[in-house]
């Protein structure tokens, strides 16, 4: 099967060509970033307007790397939610008059089913399988007891992970997206600060990051206003410290009560180094049977490869959309 599959759910236009649902053969990718950076942020309508200037340049760089023709596909992929609904409506218009007018069937994508599929293209997933969804708009635990099944055991109660990156990466005078960066400072530094790992004794399985991005925020203002410099390096260290100890000690309780075969690390978060070394040796020292499977970094974060991959299940299953899909911001999983 050769899936055609769309996401722009936010700032990146993308469309990728997926064959059976684990191989790439194209993924085309049209950041925005440069246009959001100088607002702190994504700005709907500048994202909406760049995914209508960038959609069919994509789409013909994606036939065209992949080496296909509208023929040549069995279906149509498009992200239509959780995101930002301007910018989901773009993705959504397009797959479905390519899906109409080429007489394609439409597979409907969950987002964050695509971050978690985008492991995929290591290895074939293996179920049950717990996922660390961490991006900037979600961080959850998602217990998959069969391909395509999505329960959440855990979650934040304020903010994402990325989303506290992204935050504080202003008070350190870091362009949004400040997850990369702030990744890098933080190796060059040492955890000196001890900022506070929220809820990890509690008897749950969610997250709290808002506590955090609060200490660090005023730890920083203090200095400022006793006139102390602070050493960059070591409060970015400081904070990834708590993010990751927090993560890390979360996911190894849901382990404890989920048995599964596979750790799947999944979202934009999902790129950062010291949440994959941290992860990979928790996991060697208390769970050394459980498979982690991490994305290549490439495909943590949005794009349409991860969408085509997901939606391969939801095309097995005869999960199909017709002309009436339309965009549905808030769409979430089920709550375990
Ligand atoms: P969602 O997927 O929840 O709808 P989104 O699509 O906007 O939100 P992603 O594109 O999945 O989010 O991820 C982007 C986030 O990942 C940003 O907050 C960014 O700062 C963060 N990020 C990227 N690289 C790293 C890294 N190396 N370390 C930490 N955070 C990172
Ligand atoms: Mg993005
Ligand atoms: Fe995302």
């Amino acid at each position: 099967e050769l899936i055609l599959a769309f996401e722009s759910s936010c700032d990146e236009t993308s469309v990728a060509v997926i064959e059976n649902g684990d191989r790439i053969l194209s993924n085309i990718i049209a950041t925005q970033i440069n246009s959001h950076q100088r607002f702190g942020g994504v700005v709907p309508e500048v994202a909406s307007r760049h995914h209508v200037e960038q959609i069919t340049l994509v789409i013909d760089a994606a036939l065209k790397e992949a080496d296909v023709t509208y023929d040549d596909l069995t279906a149509v992929a498009v992200t239509y939610g959780p995101g930002l609904v301007g910018a989901l409506l773009i993705g959504v218009s397009a797959a479905k008059a390519i899906a109409y007018a080429h007489h394609l069937p439409l597979i409907p994508v969950n987002h964050m089913a695509g971050h978690i599929y985008a492991a995929r293209f290591v290895k074939p997933l293996e179920f049950p399988l717990l996922a660390l969804l961490v991006s900037g708009g979600h961080t959850e635990l998602v217990y998959m007891a069969a391909a395509g099944e999505y329960e959440i055991i855990g979650e934040t109660r304020d903010d994402a992970a990325g989303e506290a990156y992204d935050k504080i990466g202003r008070v350190l005078g870091v362009p949004y997206p400040a997850g990369k960066e702030i990744d890098r400072l933080a190796h060059l530094g040492q955890d000196t600060f001890d900022f506070p790992r929220a809820m990890v004794k509690e008897d749950n399985l969610d997250f709290s990051f808002s506590g955090l991005k609060s200490a660090f925020i005023n730890t920083v203002h203090h200095a400022d206003q006793i006139g102390e410099t602070l050493n960059r390096e070591d409060l970015a260290a400081s904070f990834q410290a708590a993010v990751v100890d927090t993560l890390v000690q979360k996911t190894v309780k849901a382990l404890e009560q989920y048995p599964v075969k596979q750790l799947v690390l999944a979202g934009g978060v999902a790129a950062n180094q010291g949440l994959r070394e941290a992860l990979t040796n928790q996991l060697a020292i208390s769970s050394p049977d459980i498979d982690l499977v991490m994305p290549p970094i490439r495909l943590t974060g949005d794009n349409g490869a991860m969408v085509g991959a997901a939606a391969h299940v939801e095309l097995m299953k005869h999960h199909l959309a017709d002309q009436t899909l339309n965009a549905e911001p808030g769409l979430a999983f089920v709550h375990a």
